[in-house]
């Protein structure tokens, strides 16, 4: 642990707030973070060889468990190719074939960096194909960090996003409206005012970045609906859900089509790796084709795509999320056991391969003002005692457990074992 604390104060040196991603901080749960230096299967491993078993996953990408031996020898072969041509390479086009047969809703892909830059593109594009400017994304919705996103609502129901980021201008959120997830109703007024300017809508079809929270019967069938009526895109932001809910993502869970999708996490297998995609008549607006611009250096590069190829492999294998929806449940229901046993009030939201335990005493979890009501400070005793118990969990609330192919039965049986002893103590933990 004192290895961490060294290493934490060198880094501050170098690196603002010692990360190159806030969140990573511990900011939202105190105390110094754990640096790690190896990753196998369920479990992660500090310098002294100290063995956790990981639910961060990445905060995503680690569907297969860390070191997947198939994809592991994937990237030994190809790395001894060349790291990045900046030309036309086969493998791009296999991995575009792959995303659009398995999400049929995408005639056509483009591969890029990162989620961030998937959700930029698509949204120029969005607004290239419509000839409008405004967007609709939920509150507590994330969709990486460009400017126009970062936005926080006002006050009262429907809003205009204001910054939620210093550096970026008014004028660059004013087009942003926000509405509440999972509340059609909080959208009528915006498409009442500005139903003519909304190029898109943008939605997590189902919530991970407020926690776990999935859509509620109708919510997004309503939403398909609505971009209907005003003649313009919905986008489904599955960066998170995409080849985590299932093989054919979260619209292939409950069966709504959007006009285009986004990609990244799992589609890279741990590698920077994400995509947009979706109808060709919008896709094909994208230069060279057409006039909305977006490029890349490393786009597409061969390594990142061989590790989301051999990824899409091991999870394109009979029953793997059978086995994975078991996992996350066999997880879900232990825990409620627990808690409802040693009297904690929770409420546990879970989709396959993805879990929040919320602690509150409202009951079930809908949308961002019922996540923010939830007590904060029980969580981080609770991030803080699962640590003491070598369970790795997300350093915040309001992230997402994620659940991989390598959380075996036993592993997770150990899991609600150590569980059981932070809830068991947790008189004296709280
Ligand atoms: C992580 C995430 C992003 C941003 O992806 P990055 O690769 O971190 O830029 C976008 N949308 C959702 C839903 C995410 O969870």
């Amino acid at each position: 642990m004192t290895y961490s604390v060294d290493l934490f104060q060198q880094a501050q040196l170098v690196m603002p707030g010692g990360v190159n991603s806030p969140v990573r901080s511990f900011n939202a749960v105190g105390g110094t973070p754990i640096f790690f230096e190896r990753g196998e299967g369920a479990y992660l491993f500090d310098h002294q060889g100290k063995c956790y078993i990981d639910y961060l996953g990445s905060w995503g990408p680690i569907i297969l468990g860390h070191a997947h031996p198939s994809v592991t020898h994937a990237l030994q072969q190809a790395i001894g190719k060349g790291l990045s041509f900046g030309t036309c390479h086969e493998k791009e086009q296999k991995l575009a074939r792959r995303l659009c047969t398995l999400l049929p809703s995408m005639q056509k892909v483009r591969l890029v960096n990162s989620g961030t830059e998937a959700v930029m593109s698509a949204l120029r594009l969005a607004r290239g194909f419509t000839g409008r400017d405004k967007i609709v994304k939920f509150n507590g919705g994330y969709h990486g960090h460009a400017d126009s996103l970062l936005v926080q609502a006002g006050s009262g129901g429907l809003t205009f996003g204001r910054p939620s980021s210093l550096g970026v201008p008014a004028s660059f959120t004013e087009h942003t409206l926000v509405a509440d997830y999972n509340d059609l109703s909080s959208l009528e007024a915006c498409c009442e005012s500005y139903g003519k300017d909304i190029a898109a809508i943008i939605v997590e079809p189902v919530a991970g970045n407020m926690g776990c929270i999935p859509p509620q019967s109708g919510f997004l069938v309503g939403l398909r609906h609505l971009c209907d009526q005003l003649n313009c895109l919905l986008i489904f932001d599955e960066v998170i859900t995409g080849f985590r809910v299932g093989l054919h993502g979260a619209q292939g869970l409950y069966n709504v089509k959007p006009d285009l999708t986004i990609l990244g996490k799992v589609i890279g297998g741990g590698m920077p790796l994400a995509a947009f995609g979706g109808r060709s008549d919008v896709m094909d607006l994208l230069a060279p084709l057409g006039d909305v611009y977006q490029a890349g250096t490393l786009s597409g590069n061969p390594i990142a795509v061989t590790a989301g190829l051999s990824t899409l492999n091991v999870l394109s294998e009979p029953s793997f999320y059978e086995t994975l929806q078991q996992a996350t449940q066999q997880l879900a229901d232990g825990i409620s056991l627990l808690t409802k046993h040693f009297k904690i009030p929770t409420h546990v939201n879970w989709v396959t391969g993805m879990l929040t335990v919320f602690f509150t005493t409202q009951g079930a979890v809908h949308n961002q003002q019922e996540a923010v009501q939830c007590d904060a400070d029980t969580f981080k005793r609770f991030f803080h005692a699962l640590l003491a118990q070598q369970i790795y969990w997300p350093p915040s609330a309001f992230e997402t457990a994620m659940v991989s192919m390598a959380h075996s039965q036993q592993i997770i049986e150990t899991s609600l074992q150590g569980f059981e002893r932070v809830f068991s103590n947790w008189e004296r933990t709280v």
